[in-house]
């Protein structure tokens, strides 16, 4: 009898240490349930402290631009970098460089052709989306076709001008335009004023349809009134 109750503790113990091992495995990997589909406003971008240049190829037009597609999980962790042999070329997307220059430009300086900030995007976070590298690349460009911010904004007279709106005013905004809840995310610009940074949105895990978020991104969001700046050029640093 003792020596049943004995090994019955032992294989308790052993099944608990193997649930636990399992349940630690599954949350480490590669996996993940959607995505957030960033997009920034790039004024916000350039006139912070840290300031900006222009793309090699100009001045972005007046538009939000893409920052990333980034798999996510459920409980708010994320898989990055999931294939160490998977790096970015060119030449996989070669048919998408002119939509890319100017839908998902990189405002870092020095002034660059994108590649960088490109290939960042596609090793921490395309290598996890379970997509080929130009299919990534051409699932963040429909969804930006799919979800034209400044329009919906515009449409609900917030426009980039310089004044100051309430958050809710633009998320209902957004709610109202698109059908779904986003993240709006501030930085501050070198007057110290809370402005309009990043908008997220949610997407199936196929990187197709917008969904409403199952959890938003951790972190502050942003002031109770933020300012929509213009895009004004005396904050970019060079060309
Ligand atoms: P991630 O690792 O995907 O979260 O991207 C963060 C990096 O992207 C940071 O180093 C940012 O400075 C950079 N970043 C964000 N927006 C831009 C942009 N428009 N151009 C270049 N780098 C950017």
């Amino acid at each position: 009898m003792k020596l049943q109750l004995k090994n019955s503790s032992v294989f308790f113990t052993i099944l608990i240490f193997l649930c636990s091992f399992f349940i630690s495995f599954c949350s480490s990997s590669q996996d993940f349930d959607f995505f957030y589909f960033v997009q920034e406003w790039p004024a916000s971008y350039c006139d912070t402290k840290r300031s900006c240049c222009y793309p090699k190829t100009g001045k972005p037009a007046q538009d939000f631009t893409i920052h990333g597609l980034w798999p996510n999980r459920y409980d708010g962790s994320w898989p990055q970098y999931c294939d160490g042999q998977s790096h970015f070329h060119k030449y996989q997307i070669w048919d998408l460089i002119p939509k890319l220059e100017k839908n998902w430009p990189s405002l870092n300086c020095p002034s660059s052709d994108g590649v960088k900030f490109w290939a960042h995007e596609w090793e921490r976070h395309g290598t996890c989306s379970l997509l080929n590298e130009n299919n990534y690349f051409q699932a963040a460009l429909d969804l930006k076709e799919k979800a034209n911010l400044l329009q919906v904004l515009k449409d609900a007279r917030i426009e980039p001008n310089g004044d100051f709106y309430s958050l809710e005013s633009i998320k209902e905004a957004i709610r109202k335009g698109l059908g779904y809840t986003s993240f709006v995310q501030c930085n501050v610009d070198i007057w110290q004023n809370q402005q309009l940074y990043q908008v997220y949105l949610c997407v199936d895990k196929f990187a197709k349809e917008f969904i409403d978020c199952p959890i938003l991104p951790r972190g502050r969001s942003c002031g109770l009134e933020i300012e929509f700046p213009p895009f004004f050029s005396p904050f970019v640093d060079s060309i």
